[in-house]
């Protein structure tokens, strides 16, 4: 998920308890004998909402830190009800899995040697929370630890958002600029569809919590999502063209939002599939605040009539008589 801008930019020193205490191990935490940078290294988070830097704060001083060559995991040592949050066998376990997905997905991307900041691991935090999971930008994400004790986690889907380079950062702009100009289509559909793929590649579960179908209902789902959202034409400019719909991100969010992602996803994967793979779609995204004429110079189609030709292909055609995307 990419956070709506007026969510949580505000940045904030890290809690002056934290750093103190992020001396001391925790009781669950790694090797005394080993030195606390390295084993229990820190992701950064450019665009962090205030809670997601207590969140982390708290994790890195009191947590368990597992760690693989392309993944950090930073889990809580105990939940909310004194209990171990998890054990070291589900621990490694999860560790093992994030592993496999993350390496898979640098390969898939074209990018097997990815890194930021020279640090090739992608940081997850579990705190145990209530919240959107979200990758809100630098090499962390952030998902909460119900989720992934439960294998309800789209982790896969927040790794993509890091993992598809940007040169750019829509998530550092001002609201009233990333509300006109951000593709959101294309950053949530590149990242549910890429998941998609290399969970299927990889044999592993995907989830994800606005469109739990499998890969293969994902059109019939998406025909029905738009069919049902109080305005499909209004939805579906946004599908494709620039900008974000405010109602995303209100009260109306459970009307759209599963439409949306469904729909971006179908989109994005048919766009992919036309094209004969991601590469046209990987290196628009790449072209900040381009986006839209750098697809169409690559694959040399035009979004407004490949949208038209995606929805025939799903069913949904005559559902956006006014769509007049901006550019
Ligand atoms: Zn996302």
């Amino acid at each position: 998920m990419n956070q709506p801008n007026s969510v949580g930019l505000r940045r904030k020193p890290i809690f002056a308890l934290a750093v103190v205490s992020a001396m001391f191990l925790s009781a669950c935490g790694t090797n005394p004998h080993q030195s606390p940078g390295k084993m229990r290294p820190i992701g950064t988070s450019l665009n962090a909402w205030d809670e997601d830097i207590a969140r982390k704060a708290e994790l890195e001083s009191l947590g368990a830190c597992r760690l693989g060559r392309d993944v950090v995991a930073w889990f809580p040592c105990t939940d909310s009800s004194g209990a171990p949050a998890l054990s070291e066998a589900e621990m490694s376990a999860i560790v093992a899995k994030l592993e496999r997905g993350i390496r898979a997905a640098k390969v898939f991307i074209g990018d097997a040697d990815w890194s930021y900041r020279d640090d090739r691991r992608v940081f997850l935090y579990f705190p145990d929370a209530n919240f959107i999971s979200h990758a809100p930008g630098g090499n962390t994400a952030f998902i909460p630890l119900w989720r992934v004790r439960q294998d309800q986690a789209p982790w896969l889907h927040e790794a993509m958002h890091l993992l598809v380079k940007v040169d750019g950062d829509w998530l550092s702009q001002a609201d009233s600029v990333a509300e006109a100009r951000m593709p959101l289509w294309l950053h949530e559909g590149l990242a549910e569809a890429l998941a998609m793929a290399v969970a299927q590649q990889e044999g592993l579960a995907h989830y994800s919590p606005l469109i739990d179908v499998p890969a293969d209902r994902l059109d019939a789902f998406a025909a029905e999502q738009i069919r049902a959202c109080p305005d499909p034409s209004r939805l579906l400019a946004v599908v494709g063209g620039r900008g974000k719909l405010p109602e995303l991100f209100g009260e109306e969010r459970m009307n759209y939002a599963p439409a949306f992602y469904a729909a971006s996803t179908s989109f994005v994967r048919w766009l992919a599939r036309r094209d004969g793979g991601y590469r046209p779609l990987l290196r628009a995204i790449a072209d900040f605040d381009n986006e839209i004429t750098s697809y169409e110079r690559l694959s040399g189609r035009s979004l407004d009539e490949s949208r038209r030709e995606w929805m025939a292909s799903i069913g949904v055609e005559g559902a956006t008589s006014s769509v007049a995307p901006s550019r």
